[in-house]
Formats: C-alpha cells, structure tokens, sequence
C-alpha cells in the first residue's frame, strides 16, 4: 500500500493526504513546489522521477490512514 508522508522531505511543509504531492517509487515524497521547481522532477534520493500523489479517497482514509512519521532529508536539497 502507498505510504501517505505527512510532510515533504525538502521543505518539511504539511502535506496532507489530499495535498498536491509528488512521490518516486520509493514513495521519497515532496511538495509540488520543490518538486517542480528546486528537483526539476527528480528525486534527490533514488534519482528516480516524481509523479503525482494520487488522493487517497476520504472513506478509504478511515480504513487506511496516512502516515504520520515525517521524513526529512538529512542533506539540504538541490536548490
Ligand atoms: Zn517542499
Ligand atoms: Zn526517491
């Protein structure tokens, strides 16, 4: 199941489930922002491309909650 990251690993804003959010396939997940503009689309991770979040329906949320660790990268990113 796709891990839903409260935060994004770059800036560490909120990101809720319904937010505008960009994932790798390792689910490293940023905002739409940094994704865009400051990582060009790629991960700074794995290197791997950035796709849209898919929203995770609310009556699914009830069951599936998202994640409540955030994660933040250890080094700064791309700028
Ligand atoms: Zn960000
Ligand atoms: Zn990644």
């Amino acid at each position: 199941m796709l891990l839903l990251k409260p935060n994004c690993e770059c800036c560490d804003r909120d990101l809720p489930p319904e937010a505008d959010a960009r994932i790798c396939s390792f689910e490293c997940t940023f905002c739409a922002a940094c994704a865009d503009t400051r990582l060009q689309g790629i991960c700074p991770n794995c290197g791997g491309g950035l796709v849209t979040r898919p929203v995770r329906p609310t009556a699914a949320l009830a069951r599936f909650p998202a994640s409540q660790d955030r994660v933040v990268r250890s080094a700064p990113c791309p700028s």
